[in-house]
């Protein structure tokens, strides 16, 4: 954990750079695999034993294969691509923008000239499948509306393309299957867009509940909401290419905030639709809530709007609390405790961590953060959801 004046940071900061592989670069390389608190008790145990010595061998393998940079191809360049993951591609230590694939003619050239894309690495939604013959693509990120996510993940993965697949994963449990059958069949790897599994404050609820430092959870609130504004031509509003209103968009981040908030996934819930715009909000839902009920008994009360504001995970558990606020927007984030201490880590781009992250696991087998299964199970999460306000009862969830 990184709370504030802990000084303890500069080993975690460095990357190494050197052909030559010594035995501090290794250490360096694995301090990123493993957060603070993990990486530090791996030194200790290492020191009297022989946990680090043991782990050298394949950690220099990994170092070396990180020196290789995967091409990236941005299929749709709107907001996020434009905003945030195009940005994000500029700080990735092993993969790199180098393709574009849009439906707007007058985007090829201001993408071109801003990020050098030359003319061959441009496509379009037509001719999208010629990539298949790219070499300098390795990875197709797919940042359209959620009902084409299937679509060109599938033809994606068809063309031998690892697949970075945006939240939610599909539009149905159905088409995550088929998105999932696709690039196994292909045999590429797949990873949805949950940027927060790559960053150091969901790593650190992760651990807070994994070694029980304020005993088992008992309540968990996660809110993850914002105001969508007046443009009610989006797709957004649009059922067929959302799928849904805002469970399909911050909900999921709600759901997977609430699974890491109680340390498992949930077994049934109950779920409430409520609207101050009716007239508005016709095709896909404003607000909703939900009670998802844990194994354990834990009970987690999430909630979603595209017209209020939400940024907030709360864990109340045996012998205190922790919270993230903020706890789903790209950051800084920030947290607190009940023992008075300020959760804080020092601020990267959310979007380069999760791409170097899948990049990783794509070059040395490292953990993949955010697999198909994952976009799966919340998305089975989001039919139960659906299905719990349509039939107004409490509907299990069989994950
Ligand atoms: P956007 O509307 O800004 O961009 C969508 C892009 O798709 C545009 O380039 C548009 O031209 C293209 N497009 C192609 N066919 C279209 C059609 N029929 N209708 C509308 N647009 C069409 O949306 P966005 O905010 O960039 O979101 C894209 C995806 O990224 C969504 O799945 C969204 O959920 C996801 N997203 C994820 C995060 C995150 O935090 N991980 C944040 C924002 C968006």
């Amino acid at each position: 954990m990184n709370f504030k004046n802990s000084t303890n940071t500069s080993i975690e900061n460095k990357h190494n750079k050197s052909v030559a592989i010594t035995f501090i670069q290794c250490i360096d390389f694995m301090s990123n695999q493993l957060n603070r608190r993990s990486f530090n008790k791996q030194i200790i145990k290492g020191i009297g034993g022989l946990t680090i010595a043991s782990s050298l061998p394949m950690a220099c393998a990994m170092a070396k294969n990180e020196d290789r940079k995967l091409g990236v191809a941005l299929v749709g360049l709107g907001y996020y691509s434009q905003g945030l993951l195009a940005p994000a591609l500029q700080e990735t230590k092993h993969c790199k923008l180098t393709a574009i694939v849009t439906g707007t003619k007058a985007k090829e050239e201001v993408w071109s000239k801003q990020y050098d894309i030359p003319k061959r690495n441009i496509y379009n939604y037509e001719n999208f499948d010629d990539i298949a013959d790219n070499k300098e693509v390795d990875i197709v990120y797919v940042v359209l509306p959620n009902s084409m996510h299937a679509d060109f993940s599938i033809r994606a993965a068809k063309a031998g393309k690892h697949v970075i697949c945006e939240k939610p994963m599909a539009v149905s449990v159905e088409e995550c299957d088929s998105i999932i059958s696709a690039c196994k069949q292909a045999n590429v790897k797949l990873s949805v867009g949950y940027r927060l599994q790559s960053e150091p404050y969901t790593q650190e609820v992760k651990r807070l509940i994994r070694e029980e430092t304020f005993g088992k959870p008992r309540y968990v609130s996660a809110e993850a909401a914002y105001v969508s504004g007046n443009n009610w031509e989006q797709w957004r509003f649009n059922k067929k290419l959302s799928g849904g209103g805002a469970l399909m968009n911050m909900g999921v981040y709600a759901i997977q905030g609430a699974i890491y908030g109680v340390g498992e996934n949930p077994i049934a819930v109950t779920a409430q639709e409520f609207s101050t715009m009716p007239q508005k909000y016709k095709d896909t839902d404003e607000t909703i809530t939900a009670q998802l009920e844990f194994p354990g008994g834990t009970v987690a009360n999430i909630f979603t709007s595209h017209h209020a504001k939400g940024d907030r995970l709360y864990v109340s558990a045996e012998k205190g609390w922790f919270e993230l606020d903020k706890a789903f927007s790209y950051g800084p984030l920030h947290g607190r405790t009940s023992e008075g201490k300020e959760i804080v880590f020092p601020h990267t781009s959310q979007q380069a961590l999760q791409m170097d992250d899948f990049a990783s696991h794509i070059l040395n087998g490292t953990e993949n953060k955010a697999p198909g299964k994952m976009g799966l199970r919340d998305m089975k999460i989001v039919e139960a959801i659906y299905q719990s306000i349509a039939k107004k009862k409490r509907v299990a969830i069989n994950l």
